[in-house]
């Protein structure tokens, strides 16, 4: 696979998807942030369920570096994960107050040293709340990579290294959504629908099993 077959796709798939984009609602950079740690194993739509009741409450750092564990626990609950979700998030409203002043950093390296932030939500908080280019490998773009052969990694982190290796960097971010958007409507985990698929021809998978 070559950056030319890579456009190749990406231009399908913008063909396909034309609204790809982060289906996460938030008014502040924070309630993103809130909202990305929320998101792990869950649909964006429960987080948005969610969210629009907890902000309610609480949408600040320090709102949330003093609500008491067990408070947050009961709104999040139906996200799944709710201990340690709960936790990551109290713990990195901590770290945005003691060591940068109450507003969220804006650099990768800055935001994966807020406890219980990885680069995949350091990468969504670049893609989305500061308007930059990054590839977040969350776990349908992971599978969606790995079968086309834009990627053949054993880790999100290869993955993430080998897309920023192929793709045009300019088209990083919309890279990201566009693999989001195949794997959650076409290239289902259990069974993609290929029949269905804009890309079988360039498809790694699709030539191999089909
Ligand atoms: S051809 Fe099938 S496996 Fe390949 S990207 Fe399309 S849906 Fe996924």
């Amino acid at each position: 696979m070559d950056r030319a077959q890579s456009e190749e796709i990406l231009d399908e798939l913008k063909k396909t998807y034309p609204t790809a984009n982060c289906e996460l609602e938030y008014g502040s950079e924070f309630e993103l942030l809130v909202s990305v740690i929320l998101s792990a194993q869950c649909t964006d739509k429960r987080v948005n369920k969610v969210t629009e009741e907890l902000f309610k409450v609480a949408n600040t750092p320090q709102q949330f570096a003093d609500m008491p564990q067990e408070v947050l626990e009961k709104y999040i609950f139906s996200c799944g994960f709710y201990r340690n979700k709960a936790k990551s998030i109290i713990a990195a409203s901590r770290d945005i107050v003691n060591k940068f002043g109450g507003k969220v950093p804006d650099t990768f390296e800055k935001l994966t040293e807020l406890s219980g932030v990885g680069r995949k939500t350091a990468n969504v908080m670049i893609a989305e709340a500061f308007k930059g280019q990054a590839i977040a490998v969350d776990t349908h773009v992971f599978r969606v990579s790995n079968r086309i052969g834009l990627a053949h990694a054993d880790t999100p982190e290869q993955c993430e290294m080998q897309l920023r290796e192929l793709l045009n960097p300019s088209r990083y971010t919309e890279s990201h959504h566009l693999l989001i958007f195949h794997g959650r409507y076409c290239c289902h985990s259990m069974k993609p629908a290929c029949n269905e698929c804009p890309i079988t021809r360039e498809c790694e998978f699709y030539k191999k099993t089909v």
